[in-house]
């Protein structure tokens, strides 16, 4: 007879935010299952591809910056966690007629 296992949470879905979600949840300790309909990581969902950008430069609200400088720290520790370099620094110029 097949063995039930529990979990305190189940991540449908293991992408970008899944793999977050798991990641963090298993890291305080939580029992957490991802479930994924397709290989991890796969060409099919958003996260397909070798590189994102991320920026702090957010004309749409103030209150993105701190998010932003959160994900910024959330980066540096996955860095120093696997050894990779994966966060480059990159000088460009966002240009923006003036909403307010
Ligand atoms: C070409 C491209 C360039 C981008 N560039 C940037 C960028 O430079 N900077 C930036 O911040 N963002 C960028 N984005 C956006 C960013 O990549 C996405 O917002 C992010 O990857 C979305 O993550 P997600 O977890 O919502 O989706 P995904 O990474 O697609 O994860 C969803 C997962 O759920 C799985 N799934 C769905 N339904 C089921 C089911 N029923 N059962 C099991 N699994 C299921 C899918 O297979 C998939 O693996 C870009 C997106 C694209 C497509």
């Amino acid at each position: 007879m097949a063995q039930r296992r529990n979990f305190d949470v189940i991540v449908a879905g293991v992408g970008t935010m899944g793999a977050a979600a798991c990641h963090h949840l298993a890291r305080r300790g939580v029992s957490v299952l991802g479930l994924e309909q397709f290989d991890i990581p796969h060409p099919m969902g958003a996260h397909h591809g070798h590189s994102r950008m991320i920026r702090q430069a957010y004309f749409e609200h103030p209150d993105y910056v701190p998010l932003l400088q959160r994900a910024y720290n959330l980066w540096d520790e996955v860095e120093e966690t696997s050894g990779s370099r994966i966060r480059f620094h990159l000088v460009f110029r966002v240009l923006s007629k003036r909403f307010v």
